[in-house]
């Protein structure tokens, strides 16, 4: 079987070293050593100045609004994770879909601005598969109406643009380390912000509030990593390289071996240093993709309908026109990519689809 993603298990050995000096300190939650030693490790890496590490990636989106003190609507992209527009509607927002851009499927930067009313407070948008959106633009549009900027920013584990770490852009930004994102640690998350006063604000929101054992910063809730988590990370983390090179690998082969009269690839922004975090291929019809993936499944692969249906129609929203995340997310498919994708597979499932 192959499956859309495989997460990559560090030798068990090298994790149960880690975990052992949780067991030897009989501490296994609350920023222990190992979550201390994985944000630094992580900070270094990603050369970003503050990182909270945190129990998943969606905690980290609404606590970002919770911190920024949003109200009223939010500007968002209708192609993303659901998790995007569900941490919109649980913080008593509501989402304001603008459509995507046909090419880079990041938020059409263009299409900002007629959205905004007296009751927007924020853009949140999503740097999809790990393709940056315009986010110099937004920032323009941002400023010149005194709105916030939350970047989802799951897919974007080691993403640079323009030489920066994509975590730097935009007030805050989140990320995800569930067991199937480039980098993981089971399940967790991390977020991020150059604001160190808006740092602190986030940090103690992660952790209930607290100031000390008896004290109180305000409001908050409980999203910390725990050791166990950390552990993971830090088993994995000395083998980033080789996972990043392994999927780059794949990639390439995918380029290559893909007939180019078929289904597009989608454009990277320029001046992105890219993770190959996805291989998304966007058919002509819907048909043409429900067809190829029934051949595919038939033959024991299994690629993932990344991201269908659009948030737009999610049933507990007032529906939106996105005419084009609607064409777009009917007619994308995500195809297998993990660090070992083996080359014969990887030919196998070409010659399906070619
Ligand atoms: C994975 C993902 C999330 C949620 O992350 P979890 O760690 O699973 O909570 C949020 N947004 C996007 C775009 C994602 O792909």
């Amino acid at each position: 079987m192959i499956p859309v993603t495989k997460s990559f298990l560090p030798p068990q050995k090298e994790y149960q070293t880690i975990l052992k000096r949780a067991w030897d300190q009989g501490w296994i939650t609350n920023r222990g050593m190992l979550v201390k030693e994985l944000e630094e490790k992580l900070k270094a890496y990603l050369e970003v100045p503050n990182m909270i590490a945190t129990t998943n990636g969606t905690l980290p989106l609404q606590i970002a609004i919770k911190a920024l003190g949003l109200k009223g609507e939010i500007i968002t992209t209708p192609f993303s994770y659901v998790a995007t527009t569900s941490s919109i509607v649980w913080e008593n927002c509501t989402p304001v879909f603008v459509d995507i851009h046909p090419d880079y499927l990041t938020i059409d930067e263009g299409k900002i601005e007629a959205a905004i009313t007296p009751k927007t407070s924020a853009i949140l948008a999503t740097h999809v598969f790990g393709n940056p959106c315009d986010v110099e633009k937004i920032e323009m549009v941002a400023k010149k109406h005194k709105l916030k900027v939350i970047y989802d920013a799951a897919h974007c584990f080691g993403v640079k643009y323009k030489g920066r770490s994509i975590f730097e852009y935009g007030d805050i930004s989140t990320c995800s380390f569930h067991a199937t994102k480039l980098f993981h640690t089971g399940e967790g998350g991390a977020i991020f912000t150059r604001d160190i006063d808006l740092h602190h604000k986030l940090f103690y929101h992660h952790n209930f509030g607290h100031k000390g054992q008896e004290d109180f910063y305000g409001l908050g809730i409980n999203a910390k990593m725990s050791e166990l988590q950390a552990a993971m990370g830090l088993a994995v983390f000395p083998y980033l390289e080789e996972i990043i090179d392994g999927r780059r690998k794949a990639v390439e082969l995918y380029n290559e071996l893909l007939s180019t009269s078929g289904p597009k690839i989608i454009k990277l922004r320029e001046e992105t240093s890219w993770n190959y975090s996805y291989y998304p291929l966007i058919f002509e019809s819907e048909k043409q993709l429900v067809n190829i993936k029934e051949k595919l499944d038939k033959s024991g692969i299994h690629p993932r309908r990344y991201f269908y249906p659009s948030l737009s129609s999610l049933n507990y929203l007032k529906s939106q026109e996105v005419p084009v995340a609607n064409s777009i997310s009917k007619r994308i498919i995500c195809l297998p990519l993990y660090h070992n994708l083996g080359k014969r597979d990887l030919k196998r499932i070409c010659s399906i689809l070619n």
